[in-house]
């Protein structure tokens, strides 16, 4: 076993204009809720947001807001609180976690921003093609702050996306128009939606540039910071505030390439991360990674905000497109298929599968999909159990011992 050694990783400065982003998008919201305008829309995380922008809500994403439940080790302590009411364990911990938040009265964003709770909602919008989930968490929210819940019901496990499927999503997306013209007492105009898909799809231009950076050797970032700097990405797409500080970043990392630098000091070994991060151990596992010389430096999970179907001069349906060519809408041979191209991009030695206890939508490993992509590829794998915000469903232990023995096999591999 390689011995403990000092883990150099590389800082990112743009980290500290992203920090200002998010302190910024979170104050917005406080004081949007505090003065009672602009209104207050709920979003899920790969929800039509855009629509909501054009009709100049400000968008709060619960699913963030319980990633920093799971980033600031709270969120285990919570979850049995909704267990309490009905919800199981093994159901999204995203949901039970911050469910069970709210029950108590408490929030990450208290000792982050001073803000003492999240904001009450003027609308909630969801989109089913992530998971069912998000339904009953925005429903449970919906009861509870006597607001109205509008939803899109998606298409699961598409294999090759159809005309059908886009008129199906596009007229549905068409369909919140009313409502919102009721709730914000504002017409509708395409313009402001065009604009607004025009900037998400700027900003989604921007992330995915920012995302192959790491296919230069040595990768100037890890899959670990991209989960912290995908904030933007999701929270602020549709604005000019996100370009803006994406632009800052990828000129950063643009000038590593050039000079070389690396986000780890040695990159022997090229990790692909497939699943849902664990938040309460990203630093612990940027270390062991680190450690062993092994850069994970891409992933399934913060390309999930790359839409370039989006298209402004036809925003319904370049939206239903873009929100259902998703990666975890598809089915197993789409996957597939994304995943073997993500590896020969990446020049990928491993790939790493997280099996999520609580999310199946983002563990694509349950269904023999490693085994065949090895046959496939030659890439071997190496699957961890644990959770995105369940820190009960991880054993530390097992994880370095499997993660060691992997890197120790890529490293015979190549020797051989
Ligand atoms: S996709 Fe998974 S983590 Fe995300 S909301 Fe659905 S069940 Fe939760």
């Amino acid at each position: 076993m390689p011995e403990e050694k000092k883990v150099v990783r590389k800082k990112i400065a743009a980290a500290a204009d992203l920090n200002n982003f998010m302190r910024d998008y979170y104050l917005e919201l406080d004081a949007a809720a505090q003065k009672g305008a602009p209104k207050i829309a709920w979003c899920t995380s790969v929800g039509p947001a855009e629509i909501l922008r054009a009709f100049g809500f400000q968008v709060y994403f619960p699913e963030t807001h319980s990633a920093m439940l799971g980033a600031t080790r709270m969120a285990t302590e919570f979850i049995p609180e909704a267990n309490a009411i009905g919800y199981s364990p093994d159901i999204c911990s995203y949901l039970t976690a911050d469910i069970g938040a709210f029950l108590k009265g408490v929030t990450p964003l208290e000792k982050a921003f001073n803000i003492k709770s999240v904001p009450k909602p003027d609308v909630l919008v969801f989109n089913t093609n992530q998971c069912r989930d998000v339904q009953d968490w925005f429903n449970w929210y919906g009861e509870k702050f006597d607001a109205p819940v509008l939803g899109v019901h998606t298409y699961r496990g598409v294999s090759e996306v159809t005309e059908k499927h886009i008129y199906s999503i596009a007229k549905q997306l068409e369909a919140l128009v009313p409502p919102l013209e009721k709730i914000t007492g504002r017409k509708f105009k395409l313009d402001d939606l065009k604009r607004a898909v025009a900037l998400s799809r700027e900003c989604s231009e921007l992330w995915k540039k920012i995302l192959d950076t790491a296919s230069a050797k040595p990768a100037p970032l890890t899959f670990f910071d991209g989960t912290t700097l995908m904030g933007p990405a999701v929270v602020g797409r549709g604005t000019q505030k996100a370009v803006d500080v994406y632009k800052i970043l990828l000129a950063e990392l643009e000038d590593r390439i050039k000079k070389g630098e690396g986000a780890i000091e040695n990159e022997k070994f090229r990790i692909y991360w497939d699943g849902m991060p664990v938040w309460g151990r990203l630093s612990t596992h940027s270390q062991l990674f680190a450690a062993l010389n092994a850069n994970v430096l891409a992933s399934t999970y913060c390309n999930s905000w790359i839409f370039s179907a989006l298209d402004p001069q036809d925003p319904f349906n370049s939206m239903a497109r873009a929100y259902t060519e998703l990666f975890i809408v598809r089915a197993d041979e789409a996957k597939e298929t994304y995943i073997k191209n993500m590896l020969a991009f990446f020049k990928v030695d491993g790939i790493i599968y997280h099996d999520a206890k609580t999310c199946p939508n983002n563990s694509n490993c349950r269904y023999g999909m490693p085994q065949r992509l090895e046959k496939q590829t030659g890439i071997p794998s190496l699957t961890i159990n644990g959770d995105l915000n369940d820190l009960r469903m991880i054993s530390d232990e097992q994880t370095k011992t499997n993660v060691e023995a992997f890197i120790e096999q890529l490293q015979e591999r190549r020797h051989a």
